[in-house]
């Protein structure tokens, strides 16, 4: 069941989704090397209560293993939900730092993979790469375009780069639910799937990966990783679907702020 929003549901949406975003420069303040990532996910808890949010991925998923922390901290070769803990960020790794806020009843939730400190000019591509793909699919997320227009221009841009596009794991509708239909796949064909309506809300996030797509999940039941070690990238943005050009309710704007203390954080938009 899609749900199509109204505008006052998009402006609170919109809140949300803002203040993931400054949630997720807070953190970026932060990485350098020799912080721990759990300390990173208490930064992003206090931010979050002051501006009277709910960390949205705290206590969610299945009962008896429930996931523990505000922040989910992915470096290097896992890709998503990794759990925040004693790990030492070390110069040269990437840490994507995905953040998930409910407020007012209705739910943000936005990625960026940092550079910590000096990485090299490849990894610096994957990042690239990804962040273009993910404003490559927002541009086809317009009123009357489907789901798989977004999907193939993700895919096509990571792959014409050389890269592989996560298939395991997939975007989604976002409202008053953190989840919503529809799934947002990464990889698919033009002109297929769910026809694009405007006030659909979508969270839409390339994962990808310097080499092999293929990802297993490791025993804590949370982490996934790249199959074969390689590095793995993520961005995502929350957006309306409109007609002629979607509106990006999040921003990468307050990340691209620090920039002039960070020269590896990547901004395009
Ligand atoms: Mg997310
Ligand atoms: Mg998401």
């Amino acid at each position: 069941m899609i749900y199509l929003k109204s505008e006052s549901e998009i402006d609170k949406m919109r809140e949300s989704a803002l203040l993931v975003s400054r949630t997720l420069a807070e953190v970026g303040k932060h990485i350098e090397p020799g912080i721990e990532t759990g300390k990173l996910d208490r930064i992003a808890e206090e931010y979050i209560a002051r501006y009277n949010g709910r960390p949205a991925f705290k206590g969610y998923g299945p009962a008896g293993n429930e996931f523990p922390a505000t922040l989910c901290i992915s470096v290097n070769e896992e890709v998503v939900h990794g759990i925040p803990g004693d790990r030492k960020l070390e110069e040269g790794d990437i840490v994507s730092v995905d953040c998930g806020v409910e407020k007012n009843g209705y739910f943000g939730d936005h990625a960026y993979t940092f550079a910590v400190g000096e990485c090299d000019e490849k990894t610096l591509k994957l990042l690239r790469t990804t962040l273009e793909s993910l404003y490559q699919g927002i541009e086809q997320a317009i009123h009357g375009n489907r789901i798989g227009d977004i999907a193939h221009a993700v895919q096509t841009h990571c792959e014409e780069e050389g890269f592989g596009v996560v298939r395991e794991l997939v975007g989604h509708g976002i409202g008053k639910s953190m989840h919503e239909d529809p799934s947002v796949p990464n990889f698919g064909r033009k002109g297929r799937g769910e026809r694009l309506r405007t006030g659909m809300t979508l969270a839409i996030e390339p994962m990808i990966t310097m080499d092999s797509w293929k990802t297993k999940t490791l025993n804590d039941g949370w982490t996934v990783v790249t199959a074969d070690g390689s590095l793995a990238a993520h961005y995502e943005h929350d957006i309306v679907v409109r007609e002629g050009k979607a509106e990006i309710l999040s921003t990468f704007d307050y990340i691209a702020e620090l920039s002039t203390k960070n020269n590896n954080i990547i901004y395009y938009g």
